[in-house]
């Protein structure tokens, strides 16, 4: 620790970080990006590096690095690389495909992506990344430093947080601290924290190579933004530029050791250029050090934070809160994007979501009997192109909603094609499984439905056919409980639901048959045609007295009433407490200005409402479809009275299971789909759901679908509605002393509580204004679609929805997976139990994961370091016997009595039909280190009661079967 004021005493050390930031996609693709400036950064560092001992860098994206390693470098490039990294004068930091977004992204897709990027690190180059650089995330979630410190990383980067609070952190010199993500791993997986100061990761006026110019750019912009080269006339300008810049930074630090990041986005394209001119101004400063008191040399991270950590500082400690919402001044709030491109936020969520259940179906294949015509390689293949495709969307500028649309474009076409993939390897084993057998039947369909998760799960699948005179059975031939509806979108077409009860990581088969005719007899029952009731248009303006006319639709848990006299929602009667919570919902909208010169603007990152939300419609109809499976609620409301077309449309569903049948979480929820869209221009939508629970304002939202924030309402000085929104990834609720409202969602949105009692969602933006750096790089949301967001609404006691919430968020995620086949192709009766054995964990534990990830290497290090010494271009084939496993608690240490005991889990039974395993060993999250041999570094806190353990998460990695030990599994 060194005093302030005491600058001349003990010399600072300067350590300048070379690195440049290259978003994957923005305004530019990944193909644009690697032909104009990506290709050059990497061929012109590592000969730079190769040329001059003492320069270093860092490297962050892997996706880039892959693509430049596998498609561009040379023999002699890849065996220089080799040796820079050895010499640990480049070096890998984060690691991740991408510099993933911490707001919008779900945990599990982040670990997908770490796991990716750093499966290739270890296995190219025997490396594991030790330090984080999440320079341009717009936030930071605890999400984030959990993962990290499960990882082995030793220490943590971020830098966009709120202005008030970075200025406030400068000033005490906080900006570095140990940071405990998680409520329930605390202590043991800690990590030291450090937050850039107000300079960011760029370093204006040091940057020689200018702007790398794409197609279309004025080369006027490359030569503007190139710094002058240095000369002995100016040497003394950059000189003392560089001093100042770091004697101001050294003051907001307790170290006399200053992270001097050099470069910015795009940097390091033509590295020559670069070093050559930094080269001259370091030997300069370092010649008169002793005059300055300070040295700087190039150093990587790892040199900065090995410094930092070899001084005897006792580090302030942070608990479990996020850096979250991010506000960069006054009037710019960056709430904006938590709900932009939403189309595109729910596609990369249904592929994450497809991924997984792809994983353990391949993996449960794979391993379990003969394959006849599926050629696992493959399989494998398929699989990697959508983990490829999911990873690369988590960039915080791709699920953020934050690109130009031509990206976008990109985006969608990566996880579509990666989506096709999977589908087909989905079909392959079906095929594989269960061949064609008998003639064809026309019309008629055959369903194979996968649960993906290790539970047994019943719920109702929904099925769309072309007739309503439907005959149902399952594999045994028995007639299956369902219902047949007028589809609600598809005029000439028929929604069929279907009731299913599927064992974990099992199948179901079923059979659909149009009947010949509606009076032919078999003696099956048959789906039963539900009826709908119609009601009359009721107009906003002239909402008479509510509450005096109510319809309730009911099931075992809920009534819900609708008012007759304005068709909303009225209240919900929740059985089990036996509490009635009144409550309404409508679709409101922010108004935005669309002109710079009259005030701040709304944008892709920024919400900048012009006031309070409004009601975005003046007419609502409605329709109840009643069914014995299912009721649907259908309220459409029009924006005018006279709109042919509602803008906005909720569909509520209330589900019946029959008794005896496990339909706890099936009957303890309100589904609802929402249809949004076309917005008009300067609109951001949202559903708002009112009640007369007392709230406080307080809102309870979750990071990344892990942990829970309290969010209370905060009064500022101004943009006080957007600086109370956060995301929401997977839910939030609100709650009063008796009563608790969950909000489960299918993608992420923004939310908020403006109001006691009020919860509100955003569910769509389409903006556009006449800002001319957004013009002149297209980077606008004039997003003219229309969206299909999904919640579900739990409604309930504390006690009862803490126990229901975490098993129905993942019952949404990880829906069954519905393969519908034409019926030619029959399979035998019988043959769908035959399949495999279901695998059932207890309820507090999910299966994160279950997959082959396909790696190479030897999982002995010393054995794998061996290898790769020995014949770097041995090209070793993938280990389809080598599993992945990833087990969840699923409650926090202190959120209930019973749930959040220790479990145990019988490896056994979730390894069930995989042969026999040979070995398990525990790794880190991202599978590459031996836990037993990861070592981080510890730091000295002003915590008293510091204490550690062994990590929580438990990742097994089973060679396949023989013994099988039981593990414990505490919570996390
Ligand atoms: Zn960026």
């Amino acid at each position: 620790m060194w005093p302030l004021g005491a600058l001349s005493e003990p010399q600072l050390r300067v350590f300048v970080v070379p690195h440049s930031h290259m978003d994957v996609g923005w305004l530019h693709t990944v193909q644009e990006s690697m032909q104009v400036y990506v290709t050059n950064v990497y061929n012109s560092v590592v000969e730079e590096l190769t040329l001059e001992k003492k320069r270093r860098f860092i490297v962050v994206e892997q996706e880039y690095f892959r693509l430049w390693w596998d498609g561009v470098t040379s023999d002699t490039q890849k065996g220089q690389v080799h040796q820079l990294v050895a010499e640990g004068r480049l070096e890998f930091v984060l690691g991740g495909q991408v510099m993933h977004d911490e707001a919008v992204t779900h945990f599990d897709d982040q670990i997908l992506q770490l796991t990716e990027g750093h499966g290739f690190l270890y296995e190219t180059f025997g490396v594991r990344p030790q330090f984080s650089w999440q320079v341009d995330p717009f936030g930071a979630s605890s999400t984030t430093p959990t993962l990290f410190a499960l990882a082995g990383f030793n220490a943590h980067v971020i830098s966009r947080i709120d202005y008030n609070l970075k200025e406030a952190m400068q000033d005490t010199r906080e900006l570095q601290f140990v940071w405990r993500g998680s409520r329930s791993l605390s202590a043991q997986q800690e990590i030291f924290t450090h937050v850039l100061d107000q300079f960011s990761y760029c370093s204006e006026g040091f940057n020689w190579d200018g702007e790398a110019i794409f197609p279309g750019t004025s080369p006027n912009d490359m030569y503007l933004q190139m710094q002058i080269p240095v000369t002995k006339d100016n040497i003394q300008i950059f000189t003392s530029l560089l001093v100042r810049s770091v004697l101001t930074r050294a003051t907001w630090f307790r170290t006399p050791h200053v992270l001097w990041p050099w470069g910015c986005d795009r940097q390091f394209f033509n590295a020559s250029l670069q070093f050559a001119n930094m080269d001259i101004i370091m030997d300069y400063i370092n010649s008169e050090a002793s005059e300055l008191s300070l040295s700087v040399e190039y150093a990587t991270l790892g040199d900065y934070f090995r410094a930092v950590h070899s001084d005897q500082v006792s580090w302030q400690v942070r608990d479990h809160r996020d850096f979250l919402p991010y506000s960069s001044d006054m009037h710019h709030a960056w709430t904006g994007f938590y709900a932009s491109r939403s189309g595109l936020k729910g596609l990369a969520r249904r592929a994450s979501s497809l991924l997984y259940a792809g994983e353990s179906m391949f993996t449960r294949y794979v391993l379990s009997a003969p394959h006849r015509f599926l050629d696992p390689a493959w399989g494998l293949q398929q699989l990697q192109q959508l983990r490829w495709a999911v990873s690369e969307v988590q960039h915080h500028d791709a699920i953020t909603g934050t690109h130009v649309p031509r990206v976008g474009d990109m985006f969608v076409e990566h996880l579509s094609t990666g989506m096709e993939g999977v589908h087909k390897l989905m079909a392959s084993i079906i095929q594989d499984r269960s061949p064609a057998h008998s003639g064809p039947e026309p019309g008629g369909h055959f369903a194979v439905v996968y649960n993906p998760l290790a539970w047994t799960v019943t719920t109702i699948i929904t099925l769309t056919v072309g007739f309503p005179n439907v005959s149902i059975t399952d594999e045994s031939g028995h007639p299956v409980l369902a219902q047949v509806q007028p589809s609600k979108e598809m005029p000439s077409a028929y929604d069929l639901y279907v009731l299913t009860t599927i064992p974990g990581l099992s199948y179901r088969h079923y059979s659909i048959r149009p009947r010949r005719s509606s009076q032919e007899k078999t003696g099956e029952p048959e789906p039963f045609v539900a009826k709908t009731m119609q009601f009359g248009g009721r107009l906003r303006r002239s909402a008479r007295q509510v509450g005096g006319s109510l319809v309730p639709v009911n099931n075992d848990c809920y009534i819900v009433f609708l008012d007759l006299d304005t068709n909303l929602m009225h209240s919900v009667w929740e059985r089990q407490s036996n509490r009635k919570v009144y409550m309404t919902q409508q679709f409101m909208e922010y108004h935005t200005n669309s002109d710079v010169r009259k005030g701040p603007v709304s944008d892709n990152y920024v919400f900048t409402p012009s006031g309070a939300a409004e009601p975005a419609w003046e007419a609502v109809r409605m329709e109840i479809v009643e069914g014995p499976l299912v009721t649907e609620i259908r309220q459409y409301f029009h924006r005018k009275v006279n709109d042919s077309e509602p803008t906005f449309t909720i569909y509520s569903r209330l589900a019946r299971s029959p008794q005896g049948s496990d339909g706890e979480l099936l009957c303890h929820r309100i589904e609802q789909e929402y249809r949004v869209g076309p917005l008009e221009l300067n609109r951001e939508a949202i559903l708002r759901t009112s009640t007369k629970l007392n709230t406080g304002r307080v809102l309870h939202s979750d990071n990344n679908g892990y942990q829970v924030q309290r969010r209370p309402y905060r009064d500022y000085k101004s943009n006080t509605i957007a600086r109370n929104y956060y995301p929401m990834v997977q839910s939030a609720f609100i709650q009063s002393r008796h009563s608790r409202l969950v909000l489960l969602s299918e993608q992420a949105h923004g939310v908020s509580s403006q109001g006691n009692g009020q919860v509100e969602v955003m569910l769509h933006r389409r903006l556009w204004n006449n800002d001319e750096w957004a013009l002149h790089d297209g980077l606008t949301l004039n997003d003219s679609s229309v969206v299909h967001p999904v919640l579900w609404l739990l409604l309930g006691s504390r006690a009862l929805t803490s126990g229901l919430r975490q098993r129905s968020r993942l019952a949404l995620q990880h829906r069954p997976v519905v393969m519908l086949r034409q019926l030619s192709e029959i399979v035998p009766r019988g043959s769908g139990s035959r399949w495999q054995e279901a695998v059932t964990l207890p309820s507090r534990v999910h299966l994160q994961i279950l997959s082959i990830p396909g790696w190479k290497y030897s999982s002995n290090h010393t054995e794998h370091l061996r290898t790769l010494q020995k014949d770097r271009k041995h090209e070793p084939k993938a280990d389809l016997r080598r599993v992945l496993l990833r087990l969840q608690h699923l409650y926090e240490v202190d959120q209930d009595p019973v749930l959040s005991r220790p479990v145990t889990v019988n490896l056994r039974s979730v390894l069930g039909g995989l042969g026999s395993v040979v070995s398990v060993e525990e790794r880190s999250l991202t599978g590459t280190w031996d836990v037993n041999e990861m070592r981080r570094w510890t730091w000295s806190t002003r915590d008293p009661h510091h204490h550690r353990g062994p990590g929580s998460l438990v990742l097994i990695w089973p060679r396949v079967p023989s013994q099988t030990p039981a593990l414990p599994l505490r919570p996390v």
